[in-house]
C-alpha cells in the first residue's frame, strides 16, 4: 500500500474544495482509507483528511482515545457552546502553529469502514482532532482562524 504525498500550501485548490459524500463503501474506498491511514503514520500526524492527498471523498483519519480511527461521511451534529483554545499544527501548513479555539466537547456521527454507522462524543484533544479534520472536509484550515503565531514545544501536528 502506498504512502501518498501530503499537499501543502494555504492556498492550493484542492485543500479549499469542499469534499463529497461517500455512496457506497468499495475496496476503492478501503485502499484510500488504508492509504491515508499508513500516510498519516509515516507522516507522524495525528489526523488526516483527504484533501491533503488531493482526495474529494468525505473521509478522514483520526487519533481517538489514541487509536487510530477512519471516518467516513464524518458529520459533526453537536458541539458545546464551550470553548478551549489550544495549539494545533497541521500536516499541510508545515512550520505553522497556532492558537485554536475549539468546543470542548463534541458528537460526531460517521460509518466505520465495515459500513457501521457509529456516534461518539468526543471532549479535549479527541473533540479538537475530529473538528480540525473536519474542517479540512469542508475546504477550511487553522489559517483562517485569526490567531499568532506561536513557537516552541509542538504536538503532532493534524
Ligand atoms: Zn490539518
Amino acid at each position: 500500500m502506498p504512502i501518498l504525498p501530503i499537499i501543502t500550501g494555504a492556498s492550493t485548490p484542492i485543500l479549499r474544495t469542499k469534499t463529497k459524500p461517500v455512496p457506497k463503501i468499495t475496496k476503492a474506498i478501503l485502499g484510500l482509507v488504508a492509504d491515508m491511514a499508513e500516510t498519516m503514520v509515516a507522516a507522524k500526524g495525528a489526523g488526516l483528511a483527504a484533501p491533503q492527498v488531493s482526495r474529494t471523498e468525505r473521509i478522514c483519519i483520526a487519533m481517538i482515545g489514541g487509536k487510530l480511527t477512519p471516518l467516513i461521511n464524518p458529520v459533526v451534529t453537536w458541539k458545546s457552546e464551550a470553548i478551549e483554545v489550544a495549539e494545533e499544527g497541521c500536516l499541510s501548513l508545515p512550520e505553522i502553529w497556532l492558537q485554536i479555539p475549539r468546543s470542548v466537547e463534541i458528537i460526531v456521527t460517521f460509518l466505520s469502514p465495515e459500513g457501521k454507522k457509529r456516534e461518539l462524543k468526543l471532549e479535549h484533544f479527541d473533540a479538537r482532532v475530529v473538528q480540525h479534520e473536519v474542517d479540512h472536509l469542508e475546504g477550511k484550515l487553522i489559517v483562517d482562524y485569526a490567531q499568532s503565531k506561536v513557537t516552541g514545544h509542538h504536538e503532532k501536528p493534524l
